[in-house]
């Protein structure tokens, strides 16, 4: 029998916590480090757009220059989640364009900020 310590997916701790079941049927857990962004997680999800390397990919298409559609269909997941994590990350991306002028954040997609910007 092998034991696997679970880790907490954002910030990578031990000190996890069980915090119930979801709906079908898997243990969600709690991430108990207080400087933490993740509040629960799973650790098999049905959904893969929940992945955090999913998440990570929809940031690095729009910044690619994909469209909603376009990620949405490489990466099998809707487009409302597309839509919803470039909203989430917008703020915190700073896109530098060949001028040299600054702009923080991404619109719907990475095509209108491109359009936006010239
Ligand atoms: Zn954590």
């Amino acid at each position: 029998m092998i034991l696997k310590p679970i880790l907490c997916p954002t910030c990578g701790t031990t000190a996890i916590i069980k915090a119930g079941i979801t709906g079908n049927g898997k243990q969600r857990y709690k991430c108990t480090n207080n400087d933490c962004t993740t509040i629960t997680f799973i650790l098999d999800y049905t959904y893969i757009g929940r992945l955090l390397e999913i998440k990570e990919k929809v940031v690095e298409m729009a910044l690619n220059g994909s469209g909603i559609r376009d990620t949405a269909r490489v990466l099998k997941i809707s487009t409302s989640t597309v839509i919803s994590e470039l909203k989430k990350t917008a703020s915190t991306i700073e896109i530098v364009d060949i001028i040299g002028n600054r702009k923080t954040g991404v619109t719907t997609s990475a095509m209108n900020f491109f359009r936006d910007f010239s």
